[in-house]
């Protein structure tokens, strides 16, 4: 569950609650079958599988971003200073820290 969910559903809350008319227990049902759908969809991660979750992170990132910071000879001779396996390192690098943020792991940064 993100924040951007949890907040539009406070903002449909706010909405809801605004009309006088609105029967407070149906919202409330509402409010709860969306936070179980929402729950559902992303289920948490326990506190083992964090720790070795940033544990792989760390070694995959180390994996891909290494060799890009020592380079090689078709890194030299690209106009960009950047050969396509070492750019493509660095896009899978990019892929891991995305699914990181998704997943709320912030502790690796490399
Ligand atoms: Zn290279």
């Amino acid at each position: 569950m993100t924040a951007d969910q949890l907040a539009a559903l406070a903002d449909q809350i706010d909405g809801r609650l605004d009309n006088e008319n609105a029967d407070r227990q149906t919202i409330c049902e509402d409010v709860a079958a969306r936070l179980r759908q929402l729950a559902a969809a992303a289920p948490g991660l326990t506190a083992q599988q964090r720790d070795v979750l940033v544990l792989m992170a760390a070694d995959a990132l180390e994996y891909r971003v290494e060799p890009v910071a020592a380079k090689c000879a078709d890194c030299d001779a690209h106009p960009a200073l950047l050969c396509a396996d070492h750019a493509a390192d660095l896009d899978r690098a990019e892929r891991y820290r995305t699914v990181l943020r998704q997943l709320g792991v912030t502790e690796v940064t490399p």
